[in-house]
């Protein structure tokens, strides 16, 4: 659980700010947002990449989606935000825990990513 950055702010060995928590899962900004909204939604379960959850995670995914929805009309960017999952190395995934990124307040062209 605390072998990773969110593994320990979850344990609360390193003090974050969570926006959001419920039983599974927690939100805090991002440290380095790339966005005006840059929030991080973070099971609490760790799962390392999305390959790597299975059959008995399907719950706790459909969960952290609807965690983003309403992290998101929390934060009043419920009309336009982005969903991202970085999976592996390659993808730019950092941190080893799975964790979703919303990402909003900035426009979003017609299809950029
Ligand atoms: P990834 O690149 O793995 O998809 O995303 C990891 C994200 O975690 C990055 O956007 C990075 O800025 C953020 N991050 C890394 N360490 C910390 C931290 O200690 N606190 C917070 N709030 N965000 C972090």
């Amino acid at each position: 659980m605390t072998d990773t950055i969110f593994g320990k702010i979850i344990a609360g060995e390193i003090p974050s700010e969570f926006i959001y928590e419920d039983e599974h899962c927690i939100a805090i900004n991002d440290i380095a947002p790339q966005a005006p909204v840059h929030v991080l939604v973070i099971p609490k379960k760790a799962i390392p990449r999305l390959v790597d959850a299975e059959a008995d995670d399907q719950a706790l995914l459909g969960h952290l989606m609807l965690a983003a929805g309403k992290v998101a009309k929390q934060l009043g960017v419920e009309e336009a935000f982005r969903l991202i999952v970085n999976n592996g190395e390659g993808a730019g995934q950092t941190v080893f825990h799975l964790h979703l990124h919303i990402i909003a307040g900035r426009t979003f062209a017609e299809g950029q990513m």
